[in-house]
């Protein structure tokens, strides 16, 4: 089968070494350094060339929002009118309000003044949220009313985020444990994929500011009716795609707050994460992807139970989130890595972004797995790289 993944990260790495491994073709656009060692990279998308592929995976979400999958049929996502579901909050909490499915109380706020109304309702912190995507900077938590009042009219002026303005999510404080749960679909049909728990802070000890995600592991267990819970949520957010009239095919994304064993949705996102995919395609490769094609094909497909354990580190460089180092040499020796923020030139790899490599574990034990991908790191060296020491372990 012809394969094109969409995207330049680390998941778009591993979604692509798995489909190369089960013997497919595999393209990228725009792709990175190292996704060409499990394909090719090419250059457009221009006119007909979605049309050439048998299947097409987009990894990140703006290829949804802007339509990639409208009408066609070789596109494993949804279309433009179901990734409104990550594309704006406000709809999203709209309906989730209108299918009953538990989220944190909110209130919608156009301007300043309903800003200020919004946050009288409810007790610090004080959680607010831009409605568009803002590549995961657009959530304010605030301690205090002032600065909560202060930065949220910021923000629905366009004033906090280059890009972003617009009406806001004011969202009561939900205080529990964050899980991610992430499902094959095809219409009112899913399958969840194995849990994974992703590290957004920067610094080990879960210190420093919020990042894209520094690493993740899985599988991680959860009880039995926790998980019918969240089959439930499942459930009734694909009824609700549906009685919208949208045909939804790809994966759905969930981001809950586990409180007192309860879960609630604090988004939906219409594609993989990263970096859960990464670990979620190492520990089963070959079931991940027969799934993938079932549920694309129309064929019955399900939940698998992995064999291992799959351990992801983040290898960042100097200054990230905020601004970091690029251009430096990586000097690369073996190992298990997918690519991310790197880039070629003259024969050379060198750092082209924040999150550069995800050094990988793979075994049977969660330690052992750990261990691994933390020896792997040993086979990598460039200037001001640094990682967690504690993926896993927390
Ligand atoms: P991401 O970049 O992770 O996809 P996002 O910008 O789309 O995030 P959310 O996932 O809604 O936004 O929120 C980001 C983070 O803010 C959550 O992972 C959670 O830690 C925190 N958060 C969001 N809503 C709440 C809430 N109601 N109560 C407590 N914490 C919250």
């Amino acid at each position: 089968m012809k394969v094109l993944i969409l995207g330049s990260g680390g998941r778009e790495h591993a979604i692509g070494w798995a489909f190369n491994k089960a013997g497919h073709s595999v393209s990228f656009y725009p792709g990175n350094a190292g996704t060409k060692l499990v394909g090719e990279n090419i250059p457009s998308i221009e006119g007909d060339v979605i049309d050439r592929f048998d299947l097409v995976i987009p990894g990140s979400e703006d290829f949804l929002v802007k339509g990639i999958a409208d009408g066609k049929k070789n596109v494993f996502g949804p279309s433009s009118d179901g990734a409104k579901l990550e594309g704006s909050k406000c709809f999203a909490k709209l309906f989730m309000e209108k299918y009953n499915i538990p989220t944190a109380k909110f209130i919608i706020a156009r301007n300043s003044i309903e800003l200020e109304d919004a946050l009288k309702y409810f007790k610090p912190p004080y959680v607010i949220k831009a409605d568009g995507l803002a590549q995961g900077k657009g959530v304010i938590i605030a301690n205090d009313y002032e600065e909560a009042f202060e930065s949220g009219s910021k923000l629905i002026e366009g004033k906090l985020i280059e890009n972003v303005s617009g009406p806001v999510v004011v969202d009561e404080f939900l205080n529990g444990w964050e899980l991610s749960a992430i499902a094959i679909v095809n219409g009112r049909n899913f399958a969840l994929l194995p849990f994974t728990r992703d590290y957004k802070r920067v610094y080990t000890g879960n210190k420093g500011p919020n990042t894209g995600g520094m690493g993740s592991y899985g599988p991680i267990m959860i009880d039995k009716e926790l998980k019918r819970k969240i089959e439930d949520i499942f459930e009734l957010t694909l009824f609700g795609i549906e009685k919208e009239g949208v045909d939804y095919r790809g994966f759905l994304y969930i981001g809950l707050m586990i409180v007192d064993n309860k879960p609630y949705v604090l988004e939906y996102n219409v594609r993989l994460g990263d970096p859960e995919t990464e670990v979620i395609v190492a520990m089963e490769p070959e079931r991940f992807v027969e799934n993938v094609l079932k549920a694309f094909n129309n064929e019955p497909f399900g939940e698998y139970k992995p064999e291992n354990f799959a351990v992801d580190i983040v290898i960042a460089s100097r200054g990230y989130p905020e601004n970091p180092e690029k251009g430096q040499t990586i000097d690369i020796d073996g190992g298990f890595f997918f690519y991310a923020g790197v880039k070629e030139k003259e024969g050379k790899l060198l750092v082209s972004g924040g999150r550069v490599l995800h050094s990988m574990g793979i075994a049977k034990e969660l330690e052992i797995a750990r261990r691994k991908a933390y020896e792997n790191i040993k086979n990598v060296k460039f200037e001001g790289m640094f990682y967690r020491e504690d993926i896993a372990q927390i």
